[in-house]
């Protein structure tokens, strides 16, 4: 090998990760011209798609919001069959976006990043792979997702456990068969709740291990009208432009609400039973101070509460499904197909991990302090390690060799959610301090890509080499994220948003609640003022 030939490859952007965030970034950059790679860890594109593909998984964001709209001809040839898209269409969706703009080839797979290290003297990061491999390159895009590095709890005698261990967030790609089969499933948020009716349909028999009860609302999948479908897809642009202006971008049609207690009870049962009905989670909106009231949101618990009993016929295990600790939606929401019904059926138990927690896993089995469970197949679906999991996994020193897990120790910060102090040419997509998991992630991603990509062409008109987060201006947005997080109810709860799920993590509300529309405003004067906060060297 020659000495040219052991040099690192330079490329201008290096983007981790091909999921939404990965095959947009590699569009839009490339676009511009510039000699773009993306490392994925996967042998395949999809990201969370790729990755979750236990019975029941679907978006929880209607299907014809969450998709892509920097294509109007990728919009018009896409037809969504589903009010919520199943994970085989959303994989194959990306499948197809990866095939139809020519990304694959700029992609490799099975190609996890290990390090990264910012070389002040060449403005560049030089990147190595966990197989050793080196790369170095201008600008480092993380589109590492947020939910994305599983999390599985370090129960006692997991490994002594002689049947088969699943997780929810790294499910095989052939399909698991569960007829005949005593099964047990361990967490109850959103990827529980989407997969126990599902595995209960198949099993034996199913035991629920349950810590935190959640709150869920019904989805009502259906196919999608065709009419409806074809009449969204020709407006198409005002719908999305709706949605990119909105406050949370999750749904539309978000004209003004009522307060919750400005309604009489029976115009709020009214308009509470009207969107049980209507399904998903626009439940959360139809009165507007659910997240910022504590009155207001016990109306909307108590109901949800009321649906729970009146739909799961033995009081007792109703009684554990209540949430009690937290106000409604200050967890994610989960929304679902059956899954209190399911707690109907004969063959499922509910043992309540608060009352009995669990003491060991066995070789057949699990042991709670108050009984052993005989299980053959074991689910985990105990959630991520969320925002800054992903980015944290990796080593990452900037200026100085500063680690990323040091500048972050007391939790995490960051301008705009995008760029970090001391880290140039470093860049988050949907990064803490960001509408990120509260809004739909697509429109957040394609915001978040496309301001990435204003930024590195202002660079390029300045001949810079590097640009960076100004400390100040880092340090005036987190606190600005903090302070709109203390408006709402959302800090009460012991959440994944807060990082209270993983031990050791600091306790920050990790998303930026202030909204997706007016976030969107700040960042579009940022850019259009010539991008203060930032500096170009
Ligand atoms: P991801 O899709 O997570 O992709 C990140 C990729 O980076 C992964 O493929 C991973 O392998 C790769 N990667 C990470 N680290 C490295 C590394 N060091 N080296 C190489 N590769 C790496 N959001 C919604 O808005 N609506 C929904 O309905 C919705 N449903 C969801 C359902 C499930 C089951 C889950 C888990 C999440 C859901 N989300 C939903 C959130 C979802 O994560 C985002 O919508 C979106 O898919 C994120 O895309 P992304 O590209 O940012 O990240
Ligand atoms: P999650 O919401 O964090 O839920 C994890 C579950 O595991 C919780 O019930 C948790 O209980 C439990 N758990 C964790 N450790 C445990 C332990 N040691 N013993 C017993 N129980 C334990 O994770 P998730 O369900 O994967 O969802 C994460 C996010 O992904 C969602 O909030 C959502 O944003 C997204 N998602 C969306 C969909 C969708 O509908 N489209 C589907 C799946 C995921 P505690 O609450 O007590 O900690």
């Amino acid at each position: 090998m020659t000495a040219r030939q052991s040099q690192p490859e330079p490329y201008d952007a290096v983007i981790i990760g091909a999921g939404f965030a990965g095959l947009y970034a590699l569009y839009r950059l490339r676009a511009m011209g510039l000699r773009v790679l993306a490392l994925e860890a996967a042998d395949d594109v999809g990201g969370t798609w790729y990755w979750n593909r236990y019975p029941g998984a679907r978006c929880d964001v209607e299907s014809m919001s969450y998709s892509y709209s920097f294509s109007a001809p990728l919009e018009r040839e896409w037809v969504w069959t589903e009010r919520y898209a199943s994970q085989p269409e959303i994989l194959r969706y990306l499948q197809h976006v990866a095939a139809r703009f020519e990304l694959r080839s700029l992609i490799r797979f099975k190609t996890r990043l290990a390090r990264a290290a910012y070389d002040e003297a060449a403005d560049r990061w030089q990147l190595q792979t966990e197989a050793g491999a080196a790369l170095t390159t201008r600008y480092l895009v993380m589109a590492t997702g947020c939910l994305s590095q599983p999390r599985l709890p370090p129960i006692p005698g997991l490994e002594t456990f002689g049947g088969q261990v699943l997780q929810t967030s790294a499910w095989p790609h052939a399909a698991v068969d569960f007829a005949g089969q005593r099964v047990g499933v361990i967490g109850t948020g959103s990827s529980g709740i989407q997969s126990i009716p599902q595995i209960a349909a198949q099993a034996a028999h199913l035991t629920v291990f349950q810590r935190t009860p959640n709150f869920s609302v019904p989805a009502h999948n259906a196919p999608l009208d065709p009419v409806e479908r074809r009449r969204l897809m020709d407006n198409y642009p005002p719908f999305r432009e709706q949605l990119r202006t909105s406050f949370t971008s999750l749904i539309a049609d978000e004209s003004p609400q009522p307060k919750a207690l400005e309604l009489s009870a029976a115009e709020r049962e009214r308009r509470y039973t009207q969107h049980w009905q209507a399904g998903g989670i626009r439940l959360m909106f139809c009165v507007s101070d659910v997240i910022t009231d504590q009155a207001a949101n016990d109306t909307l618990a108590n109901f949800i509460k009321d649906r729970i009993r009146e739909t799961v016929r033995e009081p007792a295990v109703a009684e554990r499904l209540v949430p009690k600790d937290f106000p409604v939606g200050t967890k994610r929401l989960c929304v679902d197909t059956d899954y209190y019904a399911t707690y109907n059926r004969a063959n499922v138990e509910l043992i309540d991990l608060r009352a009995t927690p669990i003491v060991a896993i066995t070789p057949t089995g699990v042991r709670t302090t108050a009984t052993e469970v005989p299980l053959e197949c074991l689910v985990f679906a105990t959630g991520f390690d969320a925002v800054t999991g992903a980015l944290l996994a990796v080593e990452i020193r900037g200026r100085g060799g500063e680690p990323l897990a040091q500048a972050w120790r007391d939790g995490p910060r960051a301008y705009l959610g995008l760029m970090i102090a001391g880290f140039p040419n470093l860049f988050t997509v949907t990064g803490p301090g960001s509408p990120s998991v509260l809004s739909n992630m697509v429109i957040s991603i394609e915001q978040h890509v496309d301001f990435i990509a204003g930024l590195i062409a202002h660079v390029a008109a300045q001949d810079g080499r590097a640009v960076e987060a100004q400390p100040q201006a880092e340090v005036d947005w987190v606190t600005h994220v903090h302070e709109v997080a203390q408006t709402t109810l959302y800090p009460q709860a012991n959440s994944w948003y807060m990082g209270s799920n993983i031990p050791g993590k600091p306790r920050v509300f990790l998303p930026y609640v202030g909204g997706v529309g007016p976030y969107r405003q700040k960042c579009d004067a940022i850019a259009a003022a010539g991008f203060p906060g930032f500096t170009v060297s």
